[in-house]
C-alpha cells in the first residue's frame, strides 16, 4: 500500500483507540442485542414483524420506509403502508396453501412488489429464495430443483426461463405484470394482492426456523444453497447500528440486488430493523443515474461494491462534479477486496473514506469491518466486530502469529451463521472441519494491531519461486497505474518457479494495448511492490470475466489459460 494513502486518511481519522475497542469487545454481549427486539418481551418472533410491523405500531408509523424509483416508477411507502402491502402478499400466499418451511422463490427485477412479496413470504414462515433477474434457464432450474421450491414469483418476461415441466415440485407460478401475457394456470400477482386483506396473522416462529435460502455468487465454483434462520436478525440489527451507523435521520442506499446476500441482509433486513429510510433504485447501472439518486434523495449512508466504485472511478471526476453529493456522510463497500487506490480516489471526490467490510453469504452478516468508531486502515478489511473472534489458522487448525498468511477463520457460532448448505451436508462440514472454527476459504493475515488483510481466495494464492503471493496485492498495485481499469491475477504453472504471475488487464478509455505498455506496467509493479510480485506475463482484455454480482472470476481466467473446462458458469455476466 502506498504511504500517501495512509497519510491522507490518517490525518483525518481519529487516533486509533485500542483501549475503546478492547473495552467494547469485553463488554459486548449478544443478550443485550436481544433486548432490542419485541420478542424479547412477548416471546413472539418473526423477522418481518420486527423489521416492519413493529415500527408501524410506533412513532415511526408514518415515516418513509422505502423510496423506490426506476425509469418508469417513482413511489414512496411508509412503514404502515409496507405493513399492509406485505400482509396482502402473505394472505395471497396462504390462500394457495403455502406455509411454514415452504421454499418460495422470487425471480424478478427490483420493484416494490419484490419487497412486498419477500416480506410476505417471511411473515407466513416460508423460506424466501431470491434469484437475480439475469439468470438463464439452467441457473433457475438448478436452484429450484435443488431447493424443492413450491412457488415462484416472476414476470411475463422472465417466466419463459422457468422450465415448469422439469420442476414437478413447483406448484404455483405467480406472475407480476401484464395479464394478457399470462398462461391460464398462472396466478396474477396484482389481482391476487388486490383481493387479499391487508391484515394478516403473522406466523410466529422459532429463532432457528428458516428465513432465506441464498445461492452464493459462484466465483469459485458451483453455487451453494446457504440456509439462514430468523435469529440472524440479531446481527442484522447490530451491524446496521454499529457498521452502517444508521441514525434516525439517515437516508440509506444499498446498491446490491436482493438476488445476492448483500441485497437482503443490508438491502432489507439491517436498514428496516433499524427503522431507517431505505432507497431502492431499479434499472441498470449508470454513473449519472447513481449520482442523481444520491442527490435526489439526499442519501447519507451508501453501501456498494468495489466493482461499482471502480466503474465510477472510470467515469471520471467530471461526472462527480455535476452533482451535489454533499449529503453523503458514510460510505461502505463489500464483495471483493477494496483497492487502496479506490479509497484514495473516493476520499478525493466524495470527501468520504470508503469503509471496507468483510463477510460472505455463509456468514449472513458483517464480521470484520472498518467501522466508524474505530480507526480505519485502507487496504485492510478492518477488525472483527465486538462479539466476533477471528484468527489466521494453518491447515491443521493452529493459530498463526501476526503477519503470517493463512486460513481466515471465525470462532463459531455467531447469530447469523448459516445453519446448513441445502442438500449438501458434506459441503457444510468442509467449512466446519476444524473444531470450534468456521473456515472461510479466504486467505489473509493479521497485523500486530489486529487488523486483517485480505490476500485472495485460498485456491488463488500464488506460489512463485517459493514465495506465497496474494493476487489482491498485485491487482491493487496494477490498478494504481493510470492505464489500468481492472486487473485479475493468476498463478500460471511454470517448470522452474512452480508458478509465475500472469495478469489479465482491461485498459481505461484512451489507452492502447502495446508491448511498451506491458513493460511499463511490469516496471511499475516491480518498483512499487516487489520484483517477485511483478507479473511475468500480461494479457490485455476488453473485459474481465465477472460474476453477475460483479466479482472478477479468477477461476475462469485460469481455465482459459490452461485450456481447462470452465466449470459452472451460471453466474457469469454476459
Ligand atoms: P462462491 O462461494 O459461490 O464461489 P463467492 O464466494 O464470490 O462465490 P459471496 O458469498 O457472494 O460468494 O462472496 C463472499 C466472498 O467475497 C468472500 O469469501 C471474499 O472472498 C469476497 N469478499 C467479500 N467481501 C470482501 C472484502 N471486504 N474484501 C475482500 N474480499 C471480500
Ligand atoms: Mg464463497
Amino acid at each position: 500500500m502506498g504511504k500517501d494513502t495512509i497519510e491522507i486518511i490518517a490525518a483525518e481519522a481519529k487516533q486509533a483507540n485500542m483501549m475503546d475497542y478492547e473495552q467494547a469487545r469485553k463488554e459486548f454481549d449478544w443478550s443485550d442485542v436481544e433486548q432490542r427486539f419485541s420478542w424479547h418481551k412477548t416471546g413472539k418472533l418473526n423477522l418481518a414483524y420486527e423489521a416492519i410491523d413493529r415500527h408501524a405500531t410506533s412513532a415511526l408509523k408514518d415515516k418513509i420506509a422505502l423510496h423506490y424509483s426506476d425509469p418508469q416508477r417513482d413511489e414512496s411507502y411508509t412503514f404502515e403502508q409496507l405493513r399492509r402491502e406485505s400482509n396482502k402478499a402473505a394472505n395471497m400466499l396462504r390462500k394457495l396453501g403455502i406455509g411454514k418451511g415452504d421454499r418460495v422463490f422470487i425471480f424478478m427485477p427490483r420493484t416494490p412488489e419484490l419487497y412486498f412479496t419477500l416480506l410476505g413470504i417471511i411473515k407466513i414462515g416460508a423460506i424466501a429464495g431470491p434469484l437475480f433477474e439475469a439468470f438463464m434457464e439452467t441457473a433457475v432450474r438448478d436452484r429450484l430443483q435443488d431447493s424443492g421450491a413450491v412457488a415462484i414469483v416472476t414476470t411475463p418476461k422472465l417466466v419463459g426461463r422457468v422450465p415448469e415441466a422439469e420442476l414437478p415440485e413447483l406448484k404455483h407460478i405467480i406472475v407480476y405484470g401484464d395479464e394478457s401475457e399470462l398462461a391460464e394456470h398462472h396466478i396474477h400477482l396484482g389481482h391476487a394482492m388486490a383481493e387479499a386483506s391487508d391484515e394478516a396473522e403473522i406466523e410466529w416462529v422459532d429463532g432457528e426456523d428458516g428465513l432465506i435460502l441464498h445461492y452464493t455468487s459462484g466465483s469459485t465454483g458451483k453455487p451453494k444453497g446457504v440456509y439462514h434462520v430468523h435469529r440472524a436478525m440479531l446481527q442484522h440489527e447490530y451491524t446496521g447500528r454499529i457498521v452502517l451507523d444508521l441514525q434516525p435521520d439517515d437516508v440509506y442506499w444499498c446498491t446490491a440486488d436482493p438476488g445476492w446476500v448483500t441485497g437482503t441482509s443490508y438491502g432489507i433486513f439491517a436498514p428496516w430493523l433499524n427503522g431507517a429510510t431505505n432507497v431502492i433504485r431499479g434499472g441498470r447501472f449508470s454513473p449519472q443515474d447513481w449520482y442523481e439518486t444520491i442527490q435526489r434523495y439526499n442519501v447519507t449512508v451508501w453501501y456498494s461494491a468495489p466493482t461499482a466504485f471502480r466503474m465510477l472511478m472510470g467515469a471520471g471526476d467530471e461526472a462527480v462534479q455535476q452533482y451535489d453529493l454533499s449529503s453523503l456522510r458514510h460510505v461502505l463497500s463489500v464483495g471483493e477486496p477494496l483497492n487502496p487506490e479506490v479509497i484514495r480516489w473516493g476520499y478525493r471526490v466524495y470527501k468520504q473514506r470508503i469503509h471496507d467490510t468483510w463477510w460472505m453469504t455463509e456468514t449472513g452478516a458483517q464480521l470484520i469491518c472498518n467501522y466508524p468508531r474505530m480507526d480505519m486502515r485502507p487496504g485492510s478489511m478492518g477488525r472483527p466486530l465486538p462479539g466476533i473472534e477471528a484468527a489466521i489458522l494453518d491447515d491443521q487448525g493452529n493459530e498463526l502469529p501476526p503477519l503470517r498468511m493463512g486460513n481466515l477463520a471465525i470462532k463459531t457460532p455467531w447469530p447469523s451463521i448459516m445453519r446448513k448448505i441445502w442438500n449438501n451436508p458434506a459441503k457444510y462440514e468442509e467449512y466446519m472441519r476444524i473444531d470450534g472454527w468456521y473456515i472461510s476459504g479466504d486467505s489473509a493475515y493479521m497485523d500486530e494491531d489486529g487488523y486483517f488483510w485480505f490476500q485472495g481466495r485460498i485456491d488463488d494464492v500464488i506460489n512463485t519461486s517459493g514465495e506465497r503471493v496474494g493476487p489482491f496485492e498485485v491487482e491493487s498495485k496494477l490498478v494504481e497505474h493510470p492505464a489500468v481499469a481492472e486487473a485479475g491475477v493468476i498463478g500460471k504453472p511454470d517448470p522452474v518457479r512452480g508458478e509465475v504471475i500472469k495478469a489479465f488487464i482491461s485498459l481505461r478509455e484512451g489507452y492502447e494495448a502495446s508491448d511498451e505498455l506491458k513493460q511499463e506496467i511490469t516496471r511499475f509493479v516491480k518498483e512499487g511492490l516487489s520484483a517477485h510480485a511483478a507479473p511475468r506475463e500480461i494479457e490485455f482484455k476488453d473485459k474481465l470475466p465477472k460474476t453477475r454480482s460483479g466479482k472478477i472470476m479468477r477461476r475462469v481466467l485460469k481455465a482459459w489459460e490452461l485450456e481447462l473446462p470452465t466449470g459452472d458458469l451460471s453466474t457469469l455476466e454476459d
